[in-house]
């Protein structure tokens, strides 16, 4: 009898768990601090919204129409200004395919190399769906190189670029005034960093773009795509632990351990990450 309720407890748990990965919760905007919010919920990854004196700013754009919709329904209730900006903080489809979805007045904005990745093959080699000519006009129309800023009415916001890390194209979006940065995929809290290296994204540089970040602004709270708000301690121990697992591949390495045996070494979760700076690795040998 235990036993059967404690399967029909599994049971109920596990369809339970499906069915929120079929209906995510509706979006939600969370106040940071002034017209500053966080994108909680929906599909897709966490993003912003800055209410500008005369204008919207939105950062990343969720995956479906539904989620863009209850976004937007969300900014409409606080807001009738228009939604002039959507920076997208790179070119991964939980953070850009939304895209299609705002309205035909707003400008994307991303940095160069997030813009050209749209295009490129996808992991499995298949051509990108950006190259459908019902799209262009979603691809980011207006992008930048080291730096850009954006003024809402009297209201600076800047976006930055650090260097290649996660992807080649991670822009930073960065409200000076509230020492707020949005950082996109860069931090991973609780689950292993994404290095795109079909992408170009390389984790030594990883290492290094955040490190320059951290040395550039004074942001005191990272938002992040995946994870709860950062703070500057956060940012900077997972650039120990990055190190950390790098310096371990590379001692493995030396004793000649074969990829698989450097895996073992470490968790499941961690397999992806592992074989990339493995790789990373072995080129640089080479
Ligand atoms: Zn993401």
């Amino acid at each position: 009898m235990k036993i059967i309720s404690i399967y029909f407890i599994l049971l109920l748990f596990t369809s339970l768990a499906f069915a929120q990965q079929q209906t995510p919760q509706p979006v939600s905007l969370q106040n940071i601090v002034g017209n500053l919010y966080e994108v909680l919920d929906g599909r897709g990854a966490r993003g912003g919204v800055f209410i500008g004196q005369n204008g919207i700013l939105v950062i990343d754009s969720k995956q479906d129409e539904n989620s863009v919709q209850q976004t937007i329904d969300e900014i409409n209730k606080l807001s009738d200004k228009p939604i002039k900006y959507l920076v997208n903080t790179h070119s991964d489809g939980d953070h850009v395919t939304g895209n299609q979805f705002f309205p035909s007045t707003t400008t994307i904005v991303s940095h160069e190399n997030c813009r050209k990745e749209l295009f490129l093959s996808k992991r499995d080699g298949s051509p990108s769906d950006w190259n459908n000519s019902g799209l262009l006009s979603f691809v980011p129309s207006l992008t930048f190189h080291d730096k850009m800023e954006i003024y809402l009415g009297s209201k600076k916001v800047e976006l930055w670029y650090f260097g290649i890390g996660h992807t080649t194209g991670d822009a930073v979006v960065y409200f000076p005034d509230e020492k707020v940065a949005f950082i996109g995929d860069q931090v991973f809290v609780g689950r292993a960093q994404l290095i795109h290296s079909y992408k170009g994204g390389n984790s030594f540089e990883h290492v290094k773009t955040l490190t320059r970040m951290l040395e550039t602004l004074e942001a005191e709270k990272f938002y992040s795509g995946h994870s709860d708000v950062l703070t500057r301690e956060a940012v900077q121990n997972h650039i120990n632990e990055m190190k950390t697992l790098q310096e371990k591949v590379k001692t493995l390495i030396e004793k000649n351990k074969t990829l698989d045996e450097v895996k073992n070494e470490f968790e499941k979760d961690q397999e992806r990450l592992i074989e990339v700076i493995f790789n990373e690795l072995i080129d640089q040998k080479n």
